[in-house]
């Protein structure tokens, strides 16, 4: 489903790749990291390129709820629980940077954008302990935050930290200025362009091997969300995490905060201003990519929640999207690898990118023009304090193995069936041997092959977005197989297609 942001902002379609150019900096990835980081290194003279597999905003940043806060559900008391709190004190300066960059950029380029405050309540009972806990850890950082007892809200609610003079967008404006102005400045953006792989050329250059053919530069920058590439085995420290959001026109009164629950299920709600009367967008419901079977209900649900507690609401659209959290709560932002400083990443913002997008670009542009900022180590892709969370990851790590042999487990148990599924539903099942996913969509059945070609995990239906998703480390594949993000670099490859006869009425 499409998100409110692409619905409202048309953007032009730019061309692919032109084979054979070299430039000092690839970026790969044309969401807010790798368009700030674009324009953050054009801006200094670095010769740079951007490459997107599809076109820009179809990533994260075109479906995000684009709060640009500092106060970030509780994070901080989930970063504190890891790391020091002079830790805590640089993420909330890289984070703060990154914001008064953001919102200066927008003042200086016309993008509309609203103060508001930010607010993580307490749902129930339950989740005051945590939101009390969200307000000392950030007091003690040195935040402004207030704790309040009560808030006036037509959803119920137990109390809220509050921090006031936040800010929201609509980020399709942003990405949009943001390549004009890079594109201004002579830096080509290619788009239908997926990066397959990066190798070694001559002269130190690195390779990048594009679908239309290869591109040479000394660095290359992996703003990919997850990174692409595996060396780094990024994947296994981060957990893809799929929510849901809603949109819709209603006539009850809006609040003009930006709130967030802080236990689950997740409510997010923010208004989005527009001419017809301001919009109310909804998110919530989240869960690992591919590990949830009733996604249909994830949408079903919130949008049933906003209509109980805002009964005028008028569904616009609903859609879901995807981030990755770290497993070591901090972002990793640097080196795919120690010591390799010709590939560098940027992700693991845990659903806050639009500053720590913002921040992994000043950190990444300042470390490659020789000016990173006093904040950027807690960022690193690789610290000591890593060691730390490997229980987390060693825990991560065996959902993923359990996710890899139920599906085989699963699917050894399915034998084949030769009546499509129904429109808009898939199944897994045992062809001849082989694992075949097999879906009918638009009147369409498909047979793919269901193994994902990143590490062969066993695709699932996810009949939300008519998408098969991959349970181990988020790849997702369109319906006749198409990748459409996550870290693999290939489709899945087709078996069979068949146009179903129309039903009689
Ligand atoms: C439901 C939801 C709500 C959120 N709400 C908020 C919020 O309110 N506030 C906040 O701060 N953050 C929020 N976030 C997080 C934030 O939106 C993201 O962290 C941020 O947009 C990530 O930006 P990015 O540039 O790293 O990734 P993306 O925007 O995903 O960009 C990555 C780009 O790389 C391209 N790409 C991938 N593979 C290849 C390849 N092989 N070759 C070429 N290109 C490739 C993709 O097509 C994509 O365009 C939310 C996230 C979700 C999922």
């Amino acid at each position: 489903m499409t998100s409110l942001w692409l619905i409202d902002t048309p953007t032009p379609a730019r061309l692919p790749v032109t084979p054979g150019l070299r430039f000092d900096v690839v970026v790969v990835g044309a969401g807010l990291t790798g368009l700030t980081t674009a324009l953050l290194l054009a801006q200094s003279g670095v010769r740079v390129a951007v490459v997107e597999a599809r076109r820009i905003g179809d990533g994260t940043t075109g479906a995000t709820t684009a709060k640009v806060s500092l106060l970030q559900g509780v994070r901080a008391q989930r970063i504190r629980e890891r790391h020091s709190g002079a830790a805590l004190r640089q993420y909330l300066d890289a984070n703060a940077a990154a914001q008064q960059w953001l919102l200066t950029y927008c003042e200086a380029n016309d993008i509309p954008f609203q103060l508001a405050d930010a607010l993580t309540y307490a749902q129930a009972e339950s989740e005051v302990g945590a939101v009390r806990a969200e307000h000392e850890v950030l007091r003690a950082a040195g935040l402004p935050v207030e704790y309040l007892e009560r808030i006036d809200t037509p959803f119920p609610s137990f109390g809220a930290v509050r921090l006031a003079g936040q800010a929201q967008l609509n980020p399709m404006g942003l990405l949009s200025m943001l390549a004009a102005d890079i594109e201004a400045r002579g830096v080509p953006i290619y788009e239908s362009s997926r990066v397959l792989g990066v190798g070694f050329g001559r002269g130190g250059d690195h390779v990048v091997d594009t679908e239309h053919g290869p591109l040479h530069a000394e660095t290359v920058v992996l703003a990919t969300g997850t990174p692409i590439l595996d060396r780094g085995g990024f994947f296994a420290r981060l957990i893809p995490q799929r929510s849901y959001l809603a949109a819709f026109r209603t006539t009850d009164p809006l609040p003009h905060g930006m709130y967030l629950s802080a236990g689950e299920p997740t409510r997010s709600l923010r208004y989005v201003p527009d001419p017809d009367g301001d919009i109310l967008l909804v998110g919530g419901n989240g869960h690992v990519v591919g590990r949830e079977t009733h996604t249909e209900e994830c949408v079903n649900d919130l949008i049933e929640w906003t209509r109980h507690w805002f009964p005028s609401i008028e569904p616009i659209t609903n859609w879901s999207a995807q981030d990755y959290e770290p497993t070591g709560e901090l972002p990793y932002v640097g080196p795919i690898l120690p010591g390799v400083n010709g590939i560098l990443v940027g992700t693991g913002y845990a659903k806050w990118g639009m500053t720590n997008a913002i921040a992994a670009a000043l950190a990444l542009s300042g470390r490659l023009t020789g000016k990173p900022p006093e904040w950027s180590p807690v960022l690193a892709s690789w610290r000591r304090s890593d060691l730390a969370s490997l229980p987390h990851t060693a825990a991560t790590n065996a959902a993923v193995a359990q996710s890899l042999s139920t599906g085989w487990i699963r699917l050894a148990r399915t034998a084949a069936d030769d009546v499509p599924p129904p429109e808009g539903c898939g199944r897994v099942e045992r062809r001849l041997l082989r694992p075949t996913a097999t879906c009918t969509v638009g009147g369409v059945t498909t047979q793919l092959s269901a193994v994902c070609p990143h590490l062969y995990g066993i695709v699932r239906w996810n009949a939300a977005e008519r998408s098969w998703d991959c349970p181990l480390h988020g790849s997702r594949f369109a319906a006749d197989g198409t990748l459409l993000e996550g870290p693999a670099t290939e489709s899945l490859p087709l078996l069979h297609k068949q146009i179903q006869a129309p039903q009689q009425p």
